[in-house]
């Protein structure tokens, strides 16, 4: 009894740090950064991965740009876009129209899908003060110039990095960028592998922010945290509920309202794996830094060591491959499909998911969600008959 108080504690202010981090749209961590780095410079990052070594390399700070979750009101970013289109892209584009991405001198977007290509165009013009920059990944991973077509986009964007810092970024300082990033990427690992393992011990809805407090903190400060998040939830212990394991795919970039994950698990499910935040846990290893040629390193390792993601397209495998994997590997019970609304990527994906998921007799249920969601008690219940049929 008295141990289990002591773990409470000392996990429970660590999340909550992060939590305050995660939903502070006004970038205050970011602004702190700045105070403690005169002249320094700090680089929004769209979803759903950006090459953040590059940046940290530079001297700059990498800052996950999220959209603006249930928090902020469409005013202005309407007028701009069209109706039928996902939340993040008008959320982001209505922090910065009032002002509240004013703190980063640049962003960075990528090819992902149309509105995310169209957004970065809008940024050009509405934001003059920043540099805009966007990556176009390779579309064809089976290619053998994968790699060197993707090492000399990274080295074209490394220098738009460099001018904007006002130093160079040599191999040496992305060798231990990458390394840095590595480290933080080997902790989320661990915590991800701790709750399939022993769920009961971290909920998702605290691991969420534990992640997600690394989009605006350094990562040097962020690895710190999560070290000791990990030694507590390793020092936790709570009993089993009666709930089912769930594998949670379709949530890559635009990510759901916390309250909604916490209402899946209230739901009865243990979440055993996700596609949360997915960008900045990308690669399934460490990046490799020994080869002298870090900037090759770092495109050698998104052909082929990152994890699949429905926005890079690598048809050496079957799309649906990973998740029956995931699912087996995990003794995952069901898959909840959860697709931002409007998504094409994760809709595009859900027409194989469906079918693979069904000839391999593996229950799931597919679920919907927009940024500014009030309301969970429709999910939930559906959530709830979903467990319970497979339950009794
Ligand atoms: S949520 Fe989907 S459609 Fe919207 S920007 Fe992200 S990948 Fe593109």
């Amino acid at each position: 009894m008295t141990i289990q108080i002591a773990e409470a504690v000392a996990v429970e202010p660590i999340v909550e740090r992060c939590r305050h981090l995660a939903e502070d749209l006004s970038l205050q961590a970011v602004e702190e950064w700045k105070a403690r780095h005169p002249g320094g410079r700090a680089v929004g990052c769209y979803p759903v991965y950006c090459p953040v070594e590059l940046i940290h390399a530079a001297g700059m700070l990498p800052v996950g740009v999220l959209g603006g979750g249930n928090q902020v009101e469409i005013a202005h970013a309407d007028a701009r876009f069209q109706s039928f289109i996902c939340s993040i892209v008008k959320s982001t584009l209505e922090l910065g129209l009032t002002g509240r991405l004013q703190v980063l001198d640049g962003m960075i977007f990528h090819s992902i899908c149309d509105p995310a290509r169209n957004l970065a165009s809008v940024f050009v013009r509405n934001f003059p003060h920043q540099v805009v920059e966007y990556i176009h990944f390779p579309q064809n991973l089976a290619s053998p110039r994968a790699v060197h077509y993707l090492a000399a986009e990274y080295r074209r964007v490394l220098a738009s990095l460099e001018s904007l810092a006002g130093r160079p970024a040599t191999a040496a300082d992305l060798s231990e960028s990458i390394q840095v990033y590595n480290r933080s990427r080997a902790l989320i690992r661990a915590l991800y592998r701790l709750r399939a393992q022993r769920p009961e011990c971290l909920a998702t809805a605290e691991l969420y922010p534990l992640v997600r407090a690394g989009t605006v903190l350094p990562p040097e400060e962020h690895a710190a945290l999560m070290e000791d998040a990990l030694h507590a939830v390793e020092q936790r212990a709570a009993r089993p509920k009666d709930r089912i394991r769930v594998v949670v795919e379709g949530s890559f970039c635009e990510q759901p309202p916390l309250e909604l994950v916490s209402a899946l698990e209230e739901a009865g499910c243990y979440l055993v794996d996700d596609d949360f935040l997915l960008g900045w846990r990308w690669f399934v290893d460490d990046v490799p830094v020994e080869d002298g040629d870090p900037v090759r390193g770092l495109a050698r390792a998104y052909v082929d060591g990152a994890v699949h993601c429905a926005t890079r397209h690598d048809l050496r495998l079957p799309k649906t491959a990973h998740l029956l994997e995931k699912v087996r590997d995990l003794q995952a019970d069901a898959v909840i499909f959860l697709a931002a609304k409007f998504c094409e990527p994760a809709l595009f994906d859900y027409v194989l998911v469906r079918r693979a998921l069904e000839e391999a007799g593996i229950p799931h249920v597919f679920l919907e969600f927009e940024e500014k969601m009030w309301n969970f008690e429709k999910m939930r219940t559906e959530v709830e008959t979903f467990v319970e049929s497979m339950l009794f």
